[in-house]
């Protein structure tokens, strides 16, 4: 049995990523798809066997309300953008999965969680390494206490971007430069990975005047996050720097990194561990068969939907990471650092 989605905005991530992604899933179809372009979605729609009728634009997009065959709708918007369309998808009885960052507003992402519960439809934050093999054999290596008690987190998430004109460089659009875009990544995978949630930030930007890419939000972003068992995390995301994605994670008994982190493929790992037996440090490089991380999301999402469970990154989730983005924008800008409140249930389901 495949849910039906609707496929909200067809840029890059969309044409590129998810749609080619429901080829190789399980329980997911597009039925359905959004656009400002309706050129373009007819196009779309004939590639992907989708019915004319099921083309709809952002004006006309309440009329997923009538259309039985959309279950779901997949936001892959400018990040502003995601509050309203997830509100409306919701007011129209759909379930919702919403690309990262979830908002840009705290706020947002609360009037998100609401309308959802209001229309007793699930919300999901499309966070695909959460999804991703290698991400969850860490998690579960970490769990089972292999690498002894985590104490120290180290990740970087970086690019160069080049349009100037491009609305991840608007703040009203993006809500800030490249932490919510890609350092959420590096945030993110401090929380999953550690299962715990910070309760202090500390947190530098920089945002160079003499860069026209630069006038509204900052160019890169370094972090300090302090957890409550004495776990630290510190990761540094840019949009001026090359291309760069890993992340290391330390414990009392050993060390295991993946480089690339982050990535659509070709994701690796690496681990280290004392052999009290042979009295040796060895090293390890696990293969893991490589799975399409959207497809792994959205069929998650899909079986969320059809035997009515909780996803494993609800609205909660989101809305955890914009606090934490929130205290570190505000660090920046007071130059000192921020305590942060648990939240008050469990961000993440099974
Ligand atoms: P994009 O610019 O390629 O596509 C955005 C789409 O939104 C375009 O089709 C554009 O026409 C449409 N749009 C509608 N109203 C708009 C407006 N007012 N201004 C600009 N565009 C407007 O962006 P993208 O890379 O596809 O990103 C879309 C979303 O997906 C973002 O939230 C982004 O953070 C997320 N994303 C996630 C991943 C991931 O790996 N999960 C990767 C890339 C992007």
């Amino acid at each position: 049995q495949r849910t039906g989605y609707a496929i909200v905005g067809l840029g890059r991530l969309a044409l590129g990523e998810i749609l080619p992604a429901m080829g190789k899933s399980k329980y997911s179809k597009p039925v359905a798809l959004v656009s400002g372009d309706r050129e373009k979605a007819h196009k779309i729609a004939a590639q992907y066997g989708i019915k004319p009728t099921s083309v709809y634009d952002y004006t006309t997009y309440d009329q997923l309300a009538s259309n039985p065959e959309v279950k779901a709708v997949y936001i892959v918007l400018p990040n502003s953008l995601h509050e309203e369309f997830v509100v409306r998808g919701a007011k129209a009885g759909k379930h919702i999965l919403c690309e990262k960052p979830m908002a840009t507003s705290v706020k947002a992402c609360e009037h998100m969680i609401a309308a959802c519960k209001t229309a007793s439809v699930k919300l999901m934050i499309a966070y695909r390494s959460q999804y991703e093999p290698y991400d969850k054999a860490l998690v579960k290596m970490i769990r089972s206490g292999k690498f002894g008690t985590l104490k120290q987190f180290i990740s970087t998430n970086s690019q160069n971007q080049g349009d100037p004109t491009q609305w991840r460089l608007k703040k009203s659009l993006a809500g800030g430069g490249c932490m919510p875009d890609v350092g959420v990544y590096c945030l993110n995978a401090a929380r999953f990975l550690s299962g715990e949630e910070p309760t202090e930030v500390f947190a530098a930007i920089d945002q160079p005047k003499d860069d026209p890419r630069f006038t509204e939000v900052e160019a890169s972003c370094q972090a300090i996050l302090k957890f409550p068992s004495g776990f630290t995390a510190t990761f540094n995301t840019a949009y001026n720097a090359h291309k760069s994605q890993f992340l290391r994670v330390e414990g009392t008994e050993g060390f295991a990194e993946l480089n690339p982190a982050f990535a659509y493929h070709g994701i690796k790992m690496k681990f280290s561990l004392y052999e009290p037996q042979l009295k040796l440090e060895m090293a390890h490089e696990p293969a893991i068969e490589e799975k399409d991380q959207f497809a792994e999301e959205m069929d998650h999402f899909s079986l969320c939907i059809q035997k009515d469970l909780q996803p494993h990154t609800p609205g909660e989730e989101g809305l955890q990471d914009q606090r934490i983005t929130d205290a570190i924008y505000e660090s920046a800008r007071t130059g000192k650092p921020i305590r942060l409140q648990p939240p008050p249930s469990p961000t993440r389901g099974p």
